[in-house]
């Protein structure tokens, strides 16, 4: 069994987020220390670590966060863009071992990243 983290916890509703979007596979909600004026993280509700742990069967899985991804960019008012950004693993800086994809918008994000 993978060990439990806060966006398990968020899942089962044990603790609070200010959920914009929720179905049977995935939960959108806003980051608890935007880095942005609109941030927002989707993630799948199936238990995937970190990217790397995604397989073939996540196909579906994770090209429909990125379809919930773009509808809220829109519902969100993103029309001048947005950034998606995936951290995976200890180099690419994820702190929360929970896979989820930073939806940001509504300024503008220089290139490359820090
Ligand atoms: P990452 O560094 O890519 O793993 O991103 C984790 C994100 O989760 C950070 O942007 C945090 O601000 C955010 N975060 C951590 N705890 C919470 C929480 N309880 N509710 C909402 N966002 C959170």
């Amino acid at each position: 069994m993978p060990a439990d983290n806060i966006f398990l916890k968020i899942i089962r509703k044990e603790i609070p987020a200010k959920v914009v979007y929720e179905d049977d596979q995935c939960l959108a909600f806003h980051d608890v220390g935007p880095k942005a004026p609109v941030h927002v993280l989707i993630i799948p509700k199936k238990v995937i670590p970190t990217h790397a742990d995604i397989t073939e069967e996540d196909a579906p899985l994770i090209g429909h966060l990125h379809v919930v991804a773009a509808k809220l960019a829109a519902q969100l008012g993103l029309t001048d863009g947005y950034r998606l950004v995936i951290n995976s693993g200890p180099h690419g800086g994820q702190t929360v071992p929970h896979l989820h994809i930073h939806l940001m918008g509504g300024r503008h994000f220089t290139w490359p990243p820090g």
